[in-house]
């Protein structure tokens, strides 16, 4: 009889050790060391990251990324430390919103330090030098910038982007940004770029409705009218502002708006990089102090 208890308990540990290894169930905290860090390869992630007047946003999936913008010039070697602290070597899609320094400043740095596998950029040609040194670089790189269509799609693992709007015959810049729409699951996010009231009008009858929303242009008032508001309707808004900035954003109409509609504010400005976490269903903040700020 012990004998067999012995072989049962056996049976029972080879199971224990079999599910530990093989099943889903351990999955999700699942972590795997690449040059003696921790990379959590399983969750979906999106940080907005601190860079003051400026905007930078990294998205993860799983073990792919994506980013939204890279600040300024003076943030391009802090982003890259920063990247390469979370164990990133290589980044599907680099998304420059429109060429202001404030939404391509790091590009360079980021293009030397990591792999890239698409630029996204509006054909918007500027004599800015940082626009015209990024053109350059990636030329020389024999990498080309690619111009994505209004309604065109791009997936990393489980999640999509949707082109909301993208121009280059606007009056103003701003309003050739790229303005995006991320679906992950049952959760889904819009990030505006500095795209102005102009654009908002011209995409109303999109599907606008999301969890999360980049506010556009800093939380400028030419931004972030009552009608785009009202349809995307979001639980959650960021802003991506400097403290202290000269252009007094974020305006306190815009906050005032976000407040009728009791969406809760996240502000680099006063809570430094903001990262959320979705698990396809809920969506959980954390706030990270960060010097980066201005
Ligand atoms: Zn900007």
């Amino acid at each position: 009889m012990q004998k067999v208890k012995d072989i049962l308990f056996l049976i029972l540990i080879g199971i224990a050790v079999y599910l530990a290894y093989n099943s889903d169930f351990f999955s999700e905290t699942t972590e795997y060391r690449k040059d003696n860090k921790l990379v959590d390869t399983t969750s979906f992630k999106i940080y907005f990251i601190d860079v003051g007047e400026a905007d930078s946003i990294l998205v993860k999936d799983k073990e792919q990324f994506s980013l939204i913008d890279t600040g300024n010039n003076e943030d391009g070697p802090k982003l890259v430390n920063y990247f390469k602290e979370l164990g990133i070597t290589r980044f599907k899609y680099i998304i420059c919103t429109h060429p202001h320094e404030d939404h391509i400043g790091g590009m360079d740095d980021i293009i030397r330090n990591f792999d890239v596998e698409h630029i996204y950029m509006p054909d918007v040609q500027t004599d800015y030098k940082t626009y015209t040194e990024i053109v350059d670089l990636v030329k020389s790189k024999n990498m080309t910038i690619e111009v994505p269509e209004i309604d065109s799609t791009f997936t990393m693992n489980d999640s999509m982007f949707n082109v909301l709007w993208i121009s280059n015959s606007e009056e103003e810049i701003n309003d050739d940004s790229i303005v995006l729409k991320l679906n992950y699951k049952n959760t889904s996010f819009i990030f505006t770029g500095d795209a102005t009231k102009n654009v908002e009008l011209k995409i109303l009858d999109k599907d606008l409705k999301c969890d999360v929303l980049k506010l556009g242009h800093h939380g400028s008032s030419d931004a972030s009218s009552a009608q785009f508001l009202e349809k995307t309707k979001p639980l959650y808004g960021i802003i991506s502002v400097g403290k202290d900035n000269e252009y007094g954003h974020p305006h306190d109409i815009t906050l005032k708006k976000l407040n009728y509609l009791n969406t809760k504010i996240y502000r680099t400005d006063l809570d430094g990089t903001i990262l959320l976490t979705s698990d396809g269903e809920n969506i959980m903040f954390e706030t990270i102090k960060t010097d980066t700020n201005g």
